[in-house]
């Protein structure tokens, strides 16, 4: 088994009297600003006047302009979204990065595909949480963590992969394990899990399990229930035992369902298709066209999202819902802190 990097294995004092600038205050950024607060480590916060400016005053952080931030900052830790960093990079956080600074991001896009090439005189690391920013506060806050990759891009200072560790002891990600990448495996796998399995694949197997039932006559409430309800407790025995735990507390006739009927659906030809999806992440096609679409003002994005919020899984979800008051019904910006 690969090193797995856990909170003893992590001296730390490589951050001491250092100053973190978390620049971005979104789903990541107010994760990180308060578990690396509270783990006794110097932030500030760099931001453009808005919502996320006045949530992290009143969260009691220094809030200053991404350039006053990165002029300041020891460490530059770029939490904003993928695609806006390039042009905040340019303009408001390279004019700062001078030598033996750090510059770490939570996600390898923008650097893998070159769309910030940072100078050679900086450390060059990665930190990535393989789970949502509101579970790395969370767990956290609840004593344990959320797994992280880290990931040395240029090690100028000779100290990068300490300062990745003891950021990610930081944040909580050494109580869960911190695995040890580079930027292009850590960036081509978040990418292949997210469309693939994760968001991509999950959003389209739940809504066609939906479809077939409605389309079958059956009640839209049963197949909502059926087809996504159930889904969390299925999933939560998976990440609690795997997959023989789940399938110990389902019914053997639900397992002998399970093992027969999976594998026509996804069989070898969704195989194909994912080996497909997996090429295209690798030969830059889909980040390229990520980028256009961003500069096009996302018109498909914002089309197809309409499109997706108005399906019937969503309007019969939303009903039921507001009668289990113990599934918390989370505003965005709640999520998001
Ligand atoms: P969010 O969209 O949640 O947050 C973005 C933040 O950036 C907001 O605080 C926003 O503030 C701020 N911002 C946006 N534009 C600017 C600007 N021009 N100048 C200053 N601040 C700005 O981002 P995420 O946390 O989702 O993503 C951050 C990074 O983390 C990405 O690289 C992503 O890939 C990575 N990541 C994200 C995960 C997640 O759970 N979402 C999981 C793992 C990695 P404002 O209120 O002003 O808009
Ligand atoms: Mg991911
Ligand atoms: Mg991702």
């Amino acid at each position: 088994m690969v090193k797995v990097y856990y909170n003893e294995d992590v001296e730390g004092g490589v951050l001491n009297g250092k100053t973190i600038a978390v620049i971005g205050y979104g789903s990541q950024g107010h994760a990180h600003a308060l578990n690396l607060r509270e783990s006794g480590i110097q932030v500030v916060v760099g931001l453009r006047r808005g919502n996320s400016w006045v949530q992290a005053e009143k969260d009691g952080f220094r809030v200053l302009s991404v350039m006053e931030a990165c002029e300041e900052a020891d460490v530059i830790m770029v939490l904003l979204p993928d695609e806006k960093q390039p042009t905040v990079y340019e303009n408001e956080i390279m004019p700062f990065l001078s030598s033996g600074k750090a510059l770490a991001f939570a996600h390898g896009f923008n650097v893998h595909f070159h769309q910030i090439d940072p100078p050679k005189n900086v450390d060059v690391f990665l930190v990535a949480p393989k789970g949502p920013g509101h579970l790395v506060r969370r767990t956290f806050e609840e004593g344990a963590g959320v797994p992280a990759l880290i990931g040395v891009h240029q090690n100028a200072t000779g100290q990068a992969k300490e300062l990745a560790l003891a950021y990610s002891k930081g944040i909580g990600a050494t109580r869960a394990g911190v695995l040890e990448t580079n930027f292009q495996e850590e960036t081509e796998t978040d990418l292949f899990g997210e469309q693939a399995v994760l968001c991509g694949g999950l959003t389209s197997l739940v809504k066609a399990g939906f479809e077939t039932l409605v389309e079958a006559g059956y009640q839209k409430e049963v197949a909502y229930f059926e087809c996504m309800h159930e889904l969390k407790l299925i999933v939560d025995l998976m990440y609690e035992q795997g997959l023989e735990g789940m399938r110990h507390s389902i019914s053997d006739t639900a397992q002998w369902g399970d093992f027969v009927s999976g594998p026509r659906v996804i069989n070898a030809e969704t195989k194909a298709r994912m080996k497909e999806i997996l090429a295209d992440i690798q030969s830059g096609k889909f980040s390229k066209g990520w980028v256009l679409e961003n500069l096009a003002n996302r018109a498909e994005f914002n089309a197809i999202n309409n499109r997706e919020n108005q399906h019937p899984i969503e309007e019969v979800g939303k009903e039921l819902r507001k009668m289990m008051p113990f599934v918390k019904q989370r505003t965005k910006r709640e999520l998001v802190n």
